[in-house]
């Protein structure tokens, strides 16, 4: 009963999205990974954390020249998350983590918590917090391990996601193997480039699906929720005080 909970437990919003994804995953992948990645770190916090149910409806615009995605626009987007912070500090909760699995939530979500915390700016007992899963490490990529990944960054229906989804449920997924390298092509570095994904990708998925495997994504699955679980580990863990703790 959420009632009988200290207000000093974290609350952990997971928030992904439901959009193309290339011609071989499931256009609910982002949402499958997250959630199996909260799954497991819930597994291990689940006496002194709160997960809420997963966001499925991210900003995904930039992917709506594909049938199949939905999306909030960002400033509805961006609403939605700052009143589902709101929700929680009214109840009296003070340590909020917005836990992300899509690239366009990012801007937005950091955007939420940086109202939030200036809504409530005279507070000093506040930690509101927004991470991205493949984000949350000191290494973005896999590390070494036994296995050769050919991306050292997350890309879109990519080897990372397309295996992940392998280790998940085979069943899901399309002819990956068929589907073409799409490098993740020129940032325009460094500005930062508004961009659709056709301007990015013919088929949809930007990275090298044909790399994928079951074994990979079982490695990918278990870095990220342990990465995850550290970085909640240090939300229970905070003083209220240092910056770092
Ligand atoms: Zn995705």
């Amino acid at each position: 009963m959420v009632d009988a909970l200290s207000r000093d437990v974290p609350v952990v919003i997971p928030i992904a999205a439901v959009e193309q994804h290339g011609h071989h995953l499931p256009v609910y992948t982002d949402s499958y990974l997250l959630g199996e990645i909260v799954r497991r770190v819930s597994s291990v916090h689940d006496q002194d954390a709160l997960f809420c149910p997963l966001q499925w409806l991210g900003n995904s615009d930039h992917h709506m020249d594909f049938v199949g995605t939905v999306s909030a626009r960002p400033r509805t987007y961006l609403d939605l998350l700052r009143d589902l912070g709101e929700n929680w500090l009214r109840h009296g909760f003070k340590r909020i983590m917005f836990i992300n699995g899509h690239g366009g939530n990012d801007v937005p979500g950091k955007q939420a918590v940086f109202e939030l915390r200036q809504a409530h700016r005279d507070r000093s007992d506040l930690l509101l917090l927004m991470a991205t899963y493949w984000g949350t490490g000191s290494n973005g990529g896999p590390g070494s391990n036994a296995l050769t990944f050919v991306q050292n960054e997350m890309g879109h229906a990519c080897e990372w996601e397309t295996s992940m989804m392998l280790a998940l449920n085979p069943a899901l997924v399309g002819d990956y193997r068929d589907a073409d390298p799409v490098a993740p092509g020129n940032a325009f570095l460094p500005a930062s480039r508004g961009w659709t994904t056709r301007d990015r990708s013919a088929p949809g998925h930007i990275g090298v699906p044909q790399a994928a495997s079951a074994e990979k994504g079982e490695v990918l699955f278990s870095k990220f929720s342990s990465e995850v679980g550290s970085l909640l580990d240090r939300v229970i863990a905070w003083d209220g005080q240092s910056w770092e703790g």
